[in-house]
């Protein structure tokens, strides 16, 4: 690729929280042809995606179409499944689409690359536990959004029906977990009936079952007891130490014996690679399905493919373990290869990828946000209030700005901030 950018094409795979931004910002640069590809059509931050489950999602941003978003940044928008990528012909495949009534909607595509760049996520694994599959939600996609939040409100109209307050089980107590059922809490208040005595009646038990001693294994232990107290103030259970070994239709239960009764059991267990790199093409794959990239983020296979985000397995130098799988290493990661790759493009050297962490925050609906900020391990602080979710808030508002441009940008999160849906936010269907 040395000399000229003119027509090099750059193709991202992915249109997630790293994808997208990377495709917008690049293709808003003007040197590269940006083609973006994504099973689905609209885009969706996944950050947010308990609040879609719980239906208290309160951004008008949260969804976008990708095809809208392509004509406004200046880069092409392909739909479709990803099924392989051709190393020795440098081309990405798209398996055919097929029609609601037997035809075929979308034939199989081959798209041609000079640069290809996975951004194709990450999922949570069952880790081979008996009935995860067939029983419990997990949330990766936003039809396992869709698909919980129907099930929550059946579940929450027969509690109001019998007087016996629907069970939700989540089982895992990092972040998803406890900021589900943190807006689940927020939720239930939308089904008390106003107009009797009985308004304030509980309709909903939920429970935070953790196999670690403590709960968010990782965290800080300010952080750790900061969290314990909101949730036992918004009267979520949590239970440690808890192997569960089976789910079943109205339980979850541990293998030393121990069963909780439930309407609905959330999995939310851990993340590991999207299954589909495996088979991908000619990847080095770590022990949690993503790919092996060096400090430019390239593939240690292929010099012609990167990989970013929850796909990607960077272990920076110095550290014993590869970067956690979070939107903010994912935007890190965009930022990078956005000045990066119209000089890999040119030939030109490129410096290594430096990851900046700034901490982690949780917001747990009313019970307040929470979270420890810094510029080094030592020099974190536990951040809360106001100060804690403007910081919670500024992730996504940098998300819009990357996505749509500053303009853009600024004018959806003034949007955003007067929305009526703002203050008690209840979106309890899917669009
Ligand atoms: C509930 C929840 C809360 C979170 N909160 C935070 C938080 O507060 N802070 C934080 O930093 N991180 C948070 N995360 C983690 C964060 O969402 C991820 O780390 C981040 O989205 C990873 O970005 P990505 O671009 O690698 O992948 P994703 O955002 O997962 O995007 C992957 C994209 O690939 C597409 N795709 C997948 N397979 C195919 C295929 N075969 N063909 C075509 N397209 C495909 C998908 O449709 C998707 O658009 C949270 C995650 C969850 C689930």
């Amino acid at each position: 690729m040395a000399g000229s950018t003119a027509h090099k094409r750059i193709v991202i795979l992915g249109g997630g929280s790293g994808g997208l931004e990377l495709a917008s910002q690049l293709a808003g640069k003007g040197e590269l042809e940006v083609v973006l590809v994504d099973r689905e059509l609209a885009h969706l931050w996944k950050p947010r995606l308990h609040e879609f489950a719980a239906g208290t999602v309160s951004s008008s941003l949260a969804e976008m179409s990708f095809y809208m978003l392509g004509h406004l940044r200046g880069f092409r928008f392909e739909q479709g499944e990803v099924s392989a990528l051709d190393h020795d012909r440098r081309e990405i495949v798209l398996a055919a689409i097929p029609g609601k009534d037997g035809t075929t909607a979308a034939r199989e595509r081959r798209i041609p690359y000079d640069v290809c760049v996975v951004a194709l996520g990450g999922v949570v694994p069952d880790f081979g536990t008996t009935g995860v599959k067939e029983f419990a939600v997990r949330l990766d996609t936003k039809s396992d959004a869709d698909h919980f939040r129907d099930r929550f409100i059946a579940a929450m109209i027969e509690a109001r029906e019998s007087g016996e307050p629907a069970e939700v089980v989540i089982v895992g107590s990092g972040a998803t977990g406890t900021e589900l059922a943190a807006h689940l809490r927020r939720s239930e208040r939308g089904f008390f009936d106003q107009s009797t005595a009985e308004r304030r009646r509980k309709l909903l038990g939920i429970t935070i079952l953790e196999a670690a001693p403590e709960i968010m294994p990782g965290a800080e232990p300010e952080l750790r007891q900061q969290l314990a107290e909101r949730l036992r103030r918004l009267d979520i259970k949590t239970v440690t130490d808890v192997n569960v070994s089976r789910i079943e239709v109205d339980a979850v239960s541990s293998k030393s014996g121990e069963r909780w009764p439930c309407d609905l059991a959330v999995w939310a267990a851990g993340l590991v690679g999207n299954p589909i790199l495996k088979r991908l093409g000619r990847f080095e794959i770590d022990n949690r399905g993503r790919i092996v990239v060096d400090q430019t983020l390239r593939s240690s296979l292929d010099e012609h493919v990167y990989a970013m985000g929850d796909a990607a397995s960077l272990t920076p130098p110095g550290a014993d373990k590869p970067l956690p799988p979070t939107a903010q290493a994912a935007s890190q990661q965009a930022d990078y290869l956005v000045e990066v790759l119209p000089l890999i493009a040119r030939g030109e050297p490129v410096e290594p990828f430096r990851y900046a962490d700034k901490g982690r925050i949780v917001s747990l609906g009313r019970a307040g946000t929470v979270g420890m900020i810094g510029f080094g391990k030592k020099d974190d602080f536990l951040i809360h209030g106001h100060f804690a979710t403007a910081a919670y808030n500024a992730l996504q508002r940098q998300h819009q700005w990357r996505v749509l441009g500053r303009l853009r940008g600024t004018v959806s999160i003034a949007a955003d901030m007067i929305s009526p849906t703002k203050g008690p936010a209840l979106k309890l269907h899917g669009d």
